[in-house]
């Protein structure tokens, strides 16, 4: 039977009653629209703890003004059915207020906030997404402070927030471990995502020449090319043109630095909008 909880007080009590228990806890936050990547993890977290809490929660600070907060898909009553069919424990879905009180928008005059380090957020989807990441991390320790748990399933879909997180509980020492989930796909190779459901058939056909790009470096790279240049030119010229492409970067995924030349452990992430929809993917090579 899976409980769902909106209550940061009620949630607590279980917890408690866990730990009491000596029984160990998992936890997978998400946004909602719960589709088989969530599952993915969800799964995951099933294997790993005898307690699985999944969050759903649109958090508004990880949002710029021009974004998507208000469109976002809202599907709990979904939600809670498939976490009911995973074996789910608890469904935590806070309301903005719950966790927040007033402060919808983050700043730093009423909330205090996580600030992950500035060389690893200005990059990427950080670039174009001013302050996200202080949101996503600033939500995640929120979590983590309320549900205590073990571990923490995240999809390396996400790859700069799997980065963003494991660089948080590290700094802060936080007696977690992350679990990172590889990605999941649709047969034809597009990523699944929440935001997939905004696209027209047109724009889903476009969209799925991010995959397509990934694909095609990393079979150059088992050729044995790993000159970036190559590589850069080679995902645009199999992305569609009517992408607005926002990134093509490749970072040493341990460090996040920039990668010279493609190798082992290197991230591949790509962002591009297809119409007014923002898509991200990656590979690991
Ligand atoms: P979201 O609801 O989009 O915030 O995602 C919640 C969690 O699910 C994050 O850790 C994501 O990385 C993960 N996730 C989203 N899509 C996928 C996917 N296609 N495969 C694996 N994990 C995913």
């Amino acid at each position: 039977m899976t409980a769902l909880l909106n209550n940061i007080v009620e949630v607590r009590e279980n917890i408690q009653k866990w730990k009491s228990d000596k029984k160990t806890i998992a936890i997978v936050p998400t946004m909602g629209a719960l589709h088989l990547g969530h599952i993915s993890l969800i799964k995951k977290a099933k294997e790993i703890a005898d307690k699985v809490v999944v969050s759903v929660f649109v958090n508004p600070i990880q949002f710029g003004p021009n974004e998507d907060y208000d469109k976002y898909p809202r599907t709990i009553e979904h939600d809670k059915s498939v976490c009911e069919e995973n074996g789910v424990d608890i469904v935590f879905a806070p309301a903005p207020k719950e966790m927040y009180g007033e402060n919808t928008v983050l700043s730093n005059t009423d909330l205090t906030f996580v600030c992950p380090p500035y060389n690893i957020v200005d990059c990427l989807c950080g670039k174009t997404r001013p302050s996200h990441f202080d949101g996503v991390a600033t939500v995640v320790l929120k979590l983590f402070n309320i549900i205590q748990p073990d571990y923490a399933c995240f999809g390396q879909k996400d790859a700069q927030q799997l980065f963003v997180i494991k660089k948080m509980v590290k700094d802060l020492n936080l007696n977690i471990q992350i679990i990172p989930c590889p990605i999941v796909r649709e047969q034809d190779g597009l990523a699944l995502s929440s935001r997939n459901t905004y696209l027209s058939s047109e724009e889903r056909k476009n969209a799925l020449t991010i995959s397509m790009a990934l694909k095609e470096i990393k079979k150059l790279y088992s050729n044995g090319i790993n000159d970036t240049k190559i590589l850069f030119d080679t995902a645009v010229s199999v992305l569609d043109k009517n992408l607005e492409i926002d990134y093509i970067e490749f970072r040493d995924f341990s460090t996040f630095k920039k990668a010279e030349k493609a190798e082992k452990n290197t991230l591949v992430a790509i962002a591009a909008k297809s119409g007014n929809t923002r898509l991200i993917d990656n590979e690991i090579l």
